[in-house]
């Protein structure tokens, strides 16, 4: 009797367990979506008035110029936080809607060299200011199965850190290759580099090394957590090799599938 008894107690205990937790979930798994939806609208909300402001704040420059040297920082100084802002504000809904299952993103077969040419482009008059040399090393043509907005977002996202995080006068190399069905990209820097305790951070949100010496550069730690998500999103991997002081190579592999 005392055996059986123990067998029932637990058996319900054990329902009952079951039951109270998948109870508890609900709850949960409905904040957590009601945050992603609030981070989405939020973000989506707050891009209109940051518009508003920075145009405005174009409009104050032209009418300002050479007229008083000091509103002239000012509003260099606000549309330089405006430009931030906007940026960060565009990286969370980004976040907010790759948390969301129902996200529909579509793919098609194109050809990543004239995408990544463009990207180099993008970035051609940044890299000048630093005197840096931009690269681009691939085959005429590589066919992928992506998303071209996303896997653009990617190239930008690796060139704007790699310029970031390099010295003046260095040079950098976006480099193209397939080798039977995965599709390589890498990105290598001779900047700043990034330590070892560092390293397995970086993809993290909001992680940024070195805060406080990187402020003026721009940025606010986003940029890699969404490129992990866009590779991803494309079933691939991306990896980083660094050294301090001598720079930084990202790869990223693809695999090419006729259909995702
Ligand atoms: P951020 O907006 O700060 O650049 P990211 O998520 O893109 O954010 O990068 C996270 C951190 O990783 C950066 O703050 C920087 O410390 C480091 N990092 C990223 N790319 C490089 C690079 N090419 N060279 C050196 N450090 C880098």
């Amino acid at each position: 009797i005392l055996l059986i008894s123990t067998l029932i107690f637990s058996g319900v205990a054990f329902y009952l367990s079951r039951v109270m937790s998948k109870r508890a979930m609900i709850p949960i798994e409905q904040a957590f979506k009601r945050q992603q939806v609030f981070v989405a609208d939020a973000s989506h909300e707050l891009r209109t008035p940051l518009s508003v402001m920075l145009s405005s704040l174009d409009i104050l420059e032209m009418e300002d110029q050479h007229q008083n040297e000091v509103s002239t920082k000012m509003v260099g100084n606000l549309k330089e936080e405006v430009k931030r802002m906007t940026g960060l504000v565009g990286d969370l809904l980004t976040l907010a809607r790759s948390d969301s299952d129902d996200q529909k993103i579509s793919f098609e077969v194109f050809d990543l060299v004239p995408i990544s040419q463009r990207a180099i482009d993008s970035f051609e008059a940044h890299a000048h200011t630093k005197n840096i040399q931009l690269e681009l090393k691939s085959p005429a043509s590589i066919q992928i199965n992506g998303n071209i907005e996303r896997l653009t977002q990617l190239l930008y996202i690796l060139l704007d850190n790699a310029i970031k995080y390099s010295h003046d006068s260095s040079s950098i190399s976006l480099s193209l290759w397939k080798e039977s069905n995965l599709i390589f990209i890498s990105v290598k820097d001779t900047g700043i580099g990034i330590a070892a305790k560092d390293l397995a951070h970086i993809f993290d949100r909001f992680y940024r090394v070195d805060k406080a010496r990187t402020r003026h550069l721009g940025g606010h730690g986003l940029g890699l957590s969404i490129a992990k998500w866009i590779v991803d999103i494309h079933g691939g991997r991306i990896n980083v090799e660094s050294s301090v002081g001598e720079g930084s190579t990202f790869l990223v592999k693809i695999p090419y599938k006729d259909s995702l």
